[in-house]
């Protein structure tokens, strides 16, 4: 943030009648600066830091974040601000310090960091207040419920309720929110009082779609701590020392699949909170399954916050409450939980830390494994990343001791990881292999259950025109329609147009359309052939878009009430199916052909995660992995476990290539609806970073620009420019530099990714 400084549109001084009190306020707007205001005598003992205030800005009022008083600054064209939002802190000085080295290192808004932190729910225009006090029960998981809570504002009310609203209201107070059931089971009815508060906006009135979890409802059997192999004795001993010490300490858990990662960080987690602190739970989103979660509850019990995206920004609020409250001591979710409001951390996990999806794709472009050590730092706590398959990274830190390797080479109880065989694909039409269809028939014969990965949804990959040979393309996006035959439709997978399938040529008229290449749909019908009897899920984004459905297909597979699943990456991470003897990867290379430096990587996480589903129970497991190049290095290594090896030879290509970790990144991406005006856009923006490089004698390369690998998405045209310095520091400062001298063009959009994940 650039110094802060009195907003520049003030009209009147301000007379001084009362001690000063100036408080330093960030504002989410895009502007790169934080703001001064004075502070009314009355609304002094209020206007603490962590609380929201209501400011004057321009001609509008503003919610703003208050970061902490001020006293050597000119009072001069001060405004005072207009009220205080809050009863109590939002945020702890030492979370508001963690939101400035977020802002600093992103370059990103500081006002605009605070309101990501933010659960939605709690902006009072997102709050629509609805008078119907009618309860709809659907039954079934899904319920609707009303609520009723305080708006984030009350200033005096103008007329005064009668005795039993303000009882009814006091209840509203102490509770924060409660369902109209609950308050009817204390006071009977008591609508007409309800109504009464509502008009005068003393309280809201908010239909929620509140989610059950199914392990609410159920007794969860609580689980003893297991008694840990030597291994994880070993890592646990480590990280409890580092709890005992109450000092920063960062570890890279790296257990083969199947290794019992999860109850190291279960028995961790229990030594945190024996010393008197909490816990923070990072997994990617798709991992937060009842499987997962249930694991947490039955060691726990209560106390726990689980954060995932189908919360709706109420029960999100909620949970937010509950945690800043203490009455949750360990918090899980996905990578936006690196904001939750939980003091005194003494541990953050982060599962699966290599995952992609812990980078925020827009806005605030955060990376929550990143920020998890930098959170863990300010808080003295232990930061556990834990996986199978670790980013090059990620090994590479723990090369050079900044981190400290815990390793978990075995799975538990001596089991043994599965035998993989390769099969050459080259030159053969079938989408499943004699070889894979042997072992599918013998595993459903024996009565065990298999699992079939294909990274690509839909039915053919796309459909090809006999007579003129194009494929058929979106529109909007440069690239190819996915065909989905039980849709009937020709599917862009990026902004979801959709046209009638297979229809006919767009560019020639042609009708004859044939399919090309194979995705799970597709796939399935083919185990449907093979297997009649046996009984098929799929599971892709297709089949799992439904509240619950996700986890209804991963319960049939718990209960054995299904023989083969079939699915997408979805299918290849966490699981832990004990009756799973069979895993078949069709087509391992699907993620091999991007035009990402980190496609090997990807690739090899990808297959060792779906491998590793294979024999976690008593029965051994087996891997048939199709290929079309069965020789290159990340199918190979995965197919041998070799994991050593693919990453020898990766760092050793990041190391020439000169790619992270042997070189800091930030991309920037210019996009716009008109092609000349991008493309003469992305030539200034890179013309200006040449020269303020030369003038600032950095060590920074500059590559582009260049159109992206989508070159068109969703209309927008886009090019990018990548930036590459061996100093992080230098980097840094170029983009401080540029985003000092640069204006903003209206038309075209320039955004800056600092450690990009998504190459496209
Ligand atoms: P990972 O997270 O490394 O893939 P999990 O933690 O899921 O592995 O452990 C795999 C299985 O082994 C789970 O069913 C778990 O309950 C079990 N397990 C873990 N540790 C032990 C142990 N010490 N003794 C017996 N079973 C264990
Ligand atoms: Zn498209």
């Amino acid at each position: 943030m650039t110094r802060p400084d009195a907003p520049h549109d003030t009209t009147a001084t301000h007379h001084m009648t009362y001690p000063l009190h100036i408080i330093e306020v960030a504002i989410p707007l895009y502007l790169d600066r934080t703001f001064h205001y004075l502070v009314p005598e009355h609304l002094q003992p209020e206007a603490l830091s962590g609380r929201r205030a209501l400011v004057p800005f321009g001609r509008r009022q503003l919610t703003g974040y208050i970061l902490g008083s001020v006293t050597d600054t000119a009072i001069e064209n001060l405004k005072e601000i207009t009220g205080i939002l809050d009863r109590e802190n939002l945020w702890t000085p030492g979370e508001l310090e963690f939101f400035r080295w977020t802002a600093a290192y992103y370059q990103h808004p500081l006002g605009e960091v605070v309101r990501t932190a933010l659960p939605a729910g709690i902006n009072i225009q997102t709050r629509k207040g609805s008078t119907n006090g009618q309860e709809t029960l659907t039954g079934g998981k899904n319920a609707r419920h009303e609520k009723f809570y305080l708006p984030g504002t009350i200033v005096d009310p103008p007329r005064q309720p009668g005795v039993k609203a303000l009882e009814v209201l006091a209840v509203i107070r102490e509770a924060g929110d409660i369902s109209g059931a609950e308050l009817r089971k204390r006071f009977g009815v008591c609508a007409p009082q309800l109504k009464r508060l509502v008009e005068l906006g003393m309280i809201t009135v908010e239909e929620r779609e509140v989610y059950r979890d199914p392990f609410k409802n159920c007794t969860v059997e609580r689980d003893e701590p297991r008694r840990l192999h030597t291994h994880q004795k070993a890592a646990l001993d480590v990280i409890a020392d580092s709890l005992d010490s109450q000092r920063f300490t960062p570890f890279l858990l790296y257990g083969v699949t199947g290794s019992g990662k999860t109850e190291v960080y279960l028995q961790a987690i229990a030594h945190a909170l024996e010393l008197g602190r909490n816990a923070l739970v990072l997994v990617p989103e798709i991992a937060l399954t009842p499987q997962l979660t249930g694991r947490f509850q039955a060691r726990f019990g209560g106390g726990i916050a689980i954060l995932h995206s189908a919360l709706s920004d109420g029960e999100r609020y909620d949970e937010w409450r509950r945690i800043r409250r203490g009455l949750a001591r360990i918090v899980i979710g996905a990578r936006s939980a690196i904001f939750a409001p939980l003091d005194r951390i003494g541990i953050i996990i982060v599962d699966e830390e290599h995952e992609a999806s812990f980078k925020q794709s827009d806005g605030l472009r955060y990376n929550a494994r990143d920020l998890a050590l930098v959170r863990g730092r300010m808080e003295q706590a232990a930061v556990v990343l834990g996986s199978a398959t670790p980013s090059v990274t990620t090994i590479h830190a723990a090369d050079e001791g900044r981190l400290t390797l815990l390793e978990l080479p075995e799975r538990v109880e001596g089991r043994p990881m599965p035998q993989v065989d390769l099969v050459a694909m080259k030159g053969s039409k079938e989408t499943i292999s004699k070889e894979l269809s042997a072992c599918l028939t013998g595993t459903y014969a024996q009565g065990h259950q298999a699992i079939v990965f294909l990274n690509r949804r839909g039915f053919a990959t796309f459909l090809v025109c006999a007579d003129c040979g194009k494929p058929l393309t979106c529109p909007n996006c440069s690239v190819t329609l996915t065909y989905h035959r039980q849709r009937g439709q020709s599917l862009c997978h990026y902004c979801d147009y959709a046209v009638p399938a297979p229809g006919t040529c767009p560019s020639c008229g042609g009708t004859t359309l044939s399919e090309l290449g194979a995705g799970t749909e597709k796939l399935e019908q083919e185990l449907k052939g093979l297997l009649p009897a046996a009984r098929i899920l799929r599971m892709d984004s297709d089949t799992t878009s439904g509240k619950g459905s996700h986890e209804r297909l991963l319960s049939r597979m718990n209960d054995g009430s299904a023989d083969i699943l079939v699915g997408t990456q979805m299918i290849a991470k966490g699981h832990d199916f004990p009756e799973v003897t069979l895993v078949g990867v069709v087509n391992a290379e699907t993620s091999l052909g991007m035009p990402d430096f980190r496609a090997a990587e990807r690739t090899f996480q990808l297959l060792s995660q779906v491998i590793g589903r294979a024999g976690r129970g008593e029965n051994p497991g087996r891997v048939i992995v199709q290929a079309l190049d069965t020789e290159h290095y990340a199918i190979k290594a995965a197919a041998e476990h070799d994991a050593a090896g693919f990453y020898r030879q990766e760092l050793e290509f990041r190391r020439e290539a000169g790619y992270p970790p042997f070189a800091h990144l930030a991309a920037f991406a210019v996009s716009g609806l008109s092609e000349q005006a991008v493309s003469a856009q992305a030539d200034t923006t890179a013309r200006l970073l040449m020269q303020l490089k030369s003038e600032m004698k950095l060590r920074v390369e500059i590559l582009g620009p260049a159109p992206s690998p989508i070159y068109r998405l969703r209309n927008r045209f886009r090019r990018q420019i990548l930036l590459k310095g061996a100093n992080r520091s230098e980097l840094h400062r170029l983009l401080k530099a540029w985003r000092q001298r640069t204006a903003t063009v209206s038309t075209v959009r320039i955004s800056v990714d600092i450690d990009p994940v998504d190459m496209m």
